[in-house]
């Protein structure tokens, strides 16, 4: 696709959406435009999910493959009766407890959402954001918008509408700067249609969190042969240097991370490390980025992706990635961090750096 779209970059207040930035933006996806808005998770790239073409130009603005299904977004649960083919007790419950919020939920798709949203499949994904520009925005549209992260496709979310504008400027109509997105990380997507609740991509609420409302609740694995989520197969979230994440127990980490950069440092290569310990130790190795706090995974969700985009401008050969804990929101940042790494994931070492915790 062309970038020859003069993509138009609208101000808005992020708790008090202006009423003349929302109406003009939904005019757009009435006439089957784009539109990229920030949400509680990162900035979506909305279209109309009931219009199969404005929908499909989603999919040229960010070269999604084709059979990667999109989330519809709503602004109220009652929207949720038309969409759906019908709505299991479990979803009532959940749409009780955590919407509007970064919980997406999988339902048998009714006959109103085209092939374009579901990508053929006969469900579909819905979830009621919490920002209010979101909500806004869909009030405008008076429609459900279909939204996946508005970045191209592989690239990390954006979490900020300049990030938007890096990856689509000229592709898109609009995109509505509310400052920077909330979360930091993508919604939980948990599937509703089996006999079991399936979380297909960990995200904003916790298997814990599901678990003390539903039981029961089983979570698919990052690199299944075959996940139930289509777009869980493809590599994603990548910055352009390759990525290698090292996983463990804090001290083994850092010994094995100062180990691998200075290997690659005397290889005469250029050293992204991304860290959320704040060792100072990495500093003589290489670029520092720091993405929030290990012992705070939210604070790491929060500053993940932009520390992705900041390798980029710092042109590094490779990036050396600390990786956390599996547990509540640190699940689903290893779940990114995974992805990103498209498997060049090695243990941290068996001796401490230093024989210390970093
Ligand atoms: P994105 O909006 O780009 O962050 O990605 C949306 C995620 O939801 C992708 O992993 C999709 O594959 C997944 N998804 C959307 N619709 C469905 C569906 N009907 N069944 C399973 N997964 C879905
Ligand atoms: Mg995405």
């Amino acid at each position: 696709m062309e970038n020859n779209l003069a993509t138009r970059c609208l101000k808005v207040d992020p708790v008090r959406p202006e009423t003349g930035a929302i109406l003009e933006a939904g005019r757009i996806l009435n006439r089957g435009g784009l539109v990229a808005f920030p949400t509680e998770t990162v900035y979506g790239l909305g279209a109309n999910a009931l219009d199969g073409r404005a929908v499909a130009r989603i999919f040229e603005a960010k070269g999604r493959p084709a059979d990667n299904p999109l989330i519809v977004h709503v602004a109220c649960r009652e929207e949720v009766k038309h969409l759906a083919k019908n709505i299991p007790p479990a979803a009532e419950i959940l749409m009780d407890n955590f919407w509007p919020g970064p919980l997406t939920l999988v339902l048998p798709a009714g006959a109103a959402v085209p092939p374009e949203t579901t990508a053929g499949l006969k469900t579909l994904a819905v979830r009621m954001p919490r920002h209010p520009v979101a909500l806004a925005l869909i009030g405008a549209a008076g429609v459900p918008l279909a939204a996946p992260s508005a970045n191209l496709s592989g690239r990390p979310s954006p979490t900020t509408a300049e990030h938007v504008l890096q990856d689509l400027n000229g592709r898109i109509e609009a995109v509505l700067d509310g400052g920077p997105a909330g979360m930091g990380v993508e919604s939980t997507v948990l599937d509703l249609t089996g006999f079991v609740p399936v979380i297909l991509r960990p995200g904003g609420v916790t298997p814990e969190e599901l678990r003390e409302l539903l039981g029961e609740v089983e979570v698919e694995a990052a690199f299944g042969d075959r996940p139930r989520s289509p777009g869980m197969k493809y590599a994603h979230y990548a910055p352009k240097a390759p990525l290698l994440l090292v996983e463990g127990a804090p001290g083994a980490v850092a010994a094995r991370l100062m180990e691998l950069a200075r290997e690659q440092k005397a290889l005469g290569r250029r050293v992204g490390i991304l860290s959320c310990s704040g060792s100072r130790d990495y500093a003589s190795v290489g670029e520092v980025v720091l993405a929030g706090r290990r012992e705070n995974p939210e604070t790491v969700a929060a500053g993940l992706y932009a520390a992705l985009r900041r390798f980029d401008e710092l042109d590094v050969d490779l990036i050396l990635a600390e990786g956390l804990e599996d547990s509540g929101v640190g699940l689903a940042v290893m779940n990114r961090l995974r992805k990103a790494a498209d498997r060049r994931i090695v243990a941290g070492s068996p001796v401490s750096f230093n024989g210390k915790q970093p």
